[in-house]
């Protein structure tokens, strides 16, 4: 194993996740006690596979960074790792954390909204807002000016994203997706959102909270970019890695979080959680169940046989994955736009459709999609779909997952993309100017004959 992080890998394999790697891919073992940690917490346990099988030796690996170059942590799993090299280990890992603790930064912000609007000044280079005796130290550094309170309420606007695919991929909702989920949460009848990888809507429920008198909503952003760390207490925001539910403030930011979770009089919380489109799915979930259970445990008698609500932001095609560990979800029609990605944005601005959906575990037809943006009720399906999605009476439901209009095939017995036509051939539908699959080849899945990965029974499970 070499070059490339171990997710890197995996996420090469795109919407089909591990399953589509086919020969020479990786499995996630998952979040195993006593695992090492590297400077993102305790590492995750690989395995190669092929054909589906598991193969050679099991190895641990960063669970937050998919590019070797963010973390290069790796160990045999049956690696006897020294005394003095676990030692230089721990010390790396606590140098790597950040500069100035959380603590310091809630300090640095209460002297920073002191000085007056001359003196507040927020290098762009550090990211970092400066104490005017710390500008000698940045000289050579491009700075911004009067940072006014406003700027300090909006901090997304004055980060600049980290887009880098492999580790934060961080894509900003657009306001008017932003605003559609806020309004949706507070019809709802939410009054706290535990915000996990989504600055933006913590960011907008928080400047709407200090200039409101009658909002009241409340939030707590749980995230991996300390930057925010800058702009908000330890009650408004835990550095937290969602890939290892791990909490880099120790048991007092889990306690914050816990408390958080604990409705008292009536306060009903939803998890709203926006991840990296590249993450695995599995590491994502247990580390969703674990909050989920957390919020169970708050307050037993009345969580009987209930979930937290969630809302679970990602793309479309992840469906199947996502509904394999949570059972109870159900993707809803609505297109999640972005500021930063070109590709994320919507329809009807010339752009190409997003493929990012609302995934949740409350009820469909409570989930009211915007008619201006075309969104219409299915009163058989009882939820909102978008406007090009039919309901097929064959299917006896509304099929379309990408907002087209999908067609119903008799030989498949089921709707697909209307690009598709079923080839004799492969015995199912495709892209017209495919290659058809060979025969003779076993399954890219379980690298057995007599099927395809299309009908791979390992697969079948949901
Ligand atoms: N649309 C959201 C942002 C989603 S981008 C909004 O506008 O609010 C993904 C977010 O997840 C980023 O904020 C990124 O910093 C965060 N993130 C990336 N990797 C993470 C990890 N391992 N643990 C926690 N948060 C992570
Ligand atoms: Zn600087
Ligand atoms: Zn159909
Ligand atoms: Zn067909
Ligand atoms: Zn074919």
């Amino acid at each position: 194993w070499e070059g490339g992080g171990a997710m890197a890998a995996v996420s090469a394999a795109g919407p089909a996740g591990l399953y589509g790697l086919g020969t020479g891919g990786l499995v996630l073992l998952g979040l195993v006690p006593g695992a090492p940690s590297c400077p993102h917490g305790p590492a995750l346990l690989f395995a190669k596979t092929s054909q589906g099988k598991e193969e050679g030796r099991r190895f641990y690996a960063c669970s937050a960074c998919r590019d070797r170059k963010d973390c290069n942590f790796f160990q045999w799993e049956d690696e006897k790792v020294s005394e003095t090299r676990l030692a230089a280990r721990e010390e790396y890992n606590r140098n790597c954390q950040p500069p100035f603790t959380h603590r310091q930064n809630v300090e640095r912000y209460k002297n920073f909204i002191l000085l007056p609007l001359s003196k507040r000044r927020f290098c762009q280079e550090c990211q970092q807002l400066l104490l005017p005796a710390e500008w000698e130290n940045h000289s050579g550094h491009q700075f911004l000016c009067d940072i006014s309170t406003v700027q300090l309420q909006l901090p997304s606007q004055l980060l600049y994203p980290l887009e880098n695919k492999k580790t934060n991929a961080q894509y900003l909702f657009a306001d008017r997706s932003c605003q559609f989920l806020l309004d949706l949460i507070i019809n709802l009848g939410f009054r706290r959102v535990l915000s996990v990888g989504t600055p933006r809507l913590h960011e907008m429920i928080q400047s709407k909270a200090s200039q409101e008198e009658d909002f009241r909503v409340r939030s707590l952003l749980l995230d991996i970019d300390f930057r925010y760390s800058q702009f908000y207490t330890e009650d408004e925001f835990c550095h937290y890695n969602m890939f290892n539910h791990h909490f880099f403030g120790g048991e007092a930011a889990h306690e914050t979080c816990r408390k958080f979770l604990y409705q008292d009089s009536g306060e009903r919380v939803i998890m709203v959680a926006d991840p990296p489109f590249g993450g695995l799915v599995e590491a994502l979930a247990s580390s969703f169940k674990k909050l989920m259970s957390l919020w169970k445990e708050t307050e037993k008698e009345d969580h009987d046989n209930q979930e937290m609500p969630v809302f679970w932001i990602f793309p479309y095609f992840f469906e199947a994955r996502i509904l394999e560990f949570f059972p109870s979800f159900t993707m809803m029609d609505y297109q999640v736009d972005y500021d930063n990605h070109a590709l994320y944005k919507h329809g009807k601005t010339g752009r190409r459709q997003s493929p990012v959906r609302i995934f949740t575990n409350l009820t469909p037809s409570t989930i009211v999609l915007p008619a201006e943006e075309g969104y219409r009720f299915c009163t058989i399906c009882q939820r909102y779909v978008s406007s090009g999605n039919q309901h097929c009476e064959m299917c006896n439901s509304c099929t379309s997952k990408d907002g087209r209009q999908w067609k119903h095939c008799v030989l498949c017995q089921k709707c697909v993309k209307p690009s598709w036509f079923h080839c004799n051939n492969c015995n199912r539908c495709i892209l017209q100017n495919h290659t058809c699959e060979k025969a003779d080849a076993g399954c890219f899945v379980c690298g057995k004959t007599g099927h395809k990965r299309s009908t791979c029974p390992s697969l079948a499970r949901t």
